[in-house]
């Protein structure tokens, strides 16, 4: 009797995770016969546990990830290059709190993207939003609200959220209006939300990539003045996978050209943009 009255309640409450372990916790009361406050403790903390799983699955969902992976799924042993200590850091989060930007550059395969993914993941844990776009596809996407006037407000979307991942920068070049809807989408970002960018190309390249130095300049000089820089020199994993199922030959490791360092890594805030 008073048992089903629990359940109408818990229903009418919308407590359906206490609902759903209802026997489990009464049960586990009458063995260990807690005190009162700790029993309401544990009956409370079961919703509010669920309910926290929910928010962070929403707020995965809504991040678009590409993958879910985390820090770690992330074996550094087999990328040397990466220093585990500036990765420590980032970890902290500092950088977005800082709404400062991470920069992860590196030829194919090397888990620029997969790191790119464990920090927006991270920051959605700490409560943070993320969202995950191609550069392809925002470029893309802006473009057609400039094309249909509507530009302005379409931006919001991708200055909303406290971490932005902007993925494979410099596999395909920018036309002039992707260059400039690009730049204004850094500039508005700029010290008030973090990027998390991922690119092949070092920074010396990427007047190729815009097609124009000048505005490759000035969307690196924001992007820069306040980031850390990770840059991977080394062996794809995705590689290593096929060549140990055996799909490929096992020849030296390949030396890609190494990337260069950042010109201003790191710099500090009293620096003027
Ligand atoms: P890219 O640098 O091209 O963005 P990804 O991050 O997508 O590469 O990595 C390619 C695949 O290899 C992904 O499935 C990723 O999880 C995996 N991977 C890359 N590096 C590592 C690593 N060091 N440890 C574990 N998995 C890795
Ligand atoms: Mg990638």
């Amino acid at each position: 009797m008073t048992l089903e009255r629990l359940r109408t309640t818990l229903a009418v409450l919308s407590l359906t995770a206490i609902d759903a372990r209802l026997e489990a916790l009464l049960e586990s009361a009458s063995k260990k016969e807690p005190a009162y406050a700790d029993f309401l403790l544990e009956v409370m903390s079961a919703e509010a546990d669920a309910r926290r799983q929910r928010y962070l699955k929403t707020r995965l969902q809504l991040a678009h990830l590409p993958y879910v992976k985390t820090f770690d799924q992330f074996d550094f042993a087999f990328q040397p290059s990466i220093d585990e200590r500036q990765i420590r850091e980032l970890r902290t989060l500092r950088f977005v709190h800082e709404a400062s930007n991470v920069i992860l550059l590196g030829p194919p395969g090397v888990g620029k993207t997969h790191l790119a993914v464990a920090l927006a993941e991270a920051a959605i844990q700490s409560g943070q939003a993320a969202y995950f776009m191609t550069t392809h596809d925002l470029v893309t996407d802006l473009g057609r609200a400039y094309r249909e006037g509507r530009l302005d407000r379409r931006l919001r979307i991708y200055l909303a959220p406290k971490v932005l991942i902007i993925d494979e920068m410099g596999y395909l070049p920018l036309d002039e209006l992707g260059a400039t809807i690009f730049f204004q989408l850094v500039s508005a970002r700029y010290e008030r939300g973090s990027i998390i960018l991922t690119s092949n190309k070092s920074y010396g390249e990427w007047g190729s990539i815009f097609g124009d130095p000048i505005i490759a300049t000035a969307i690196l000089d924001r992007l820069l003045h306040h980031s850390t820089t990770v840059n991977i020199r080394g062996e794809s994993y995705r590689l290593k996978e096929r060549r140990k199922a055996g799909l490929l030959p096992t020849p030296e490791a390949q030396h890609p050209e190494p990337i260069a360092a950042a010109p201003n890594n790191r710099s500090k805030r009293s620096h003027s943009a």
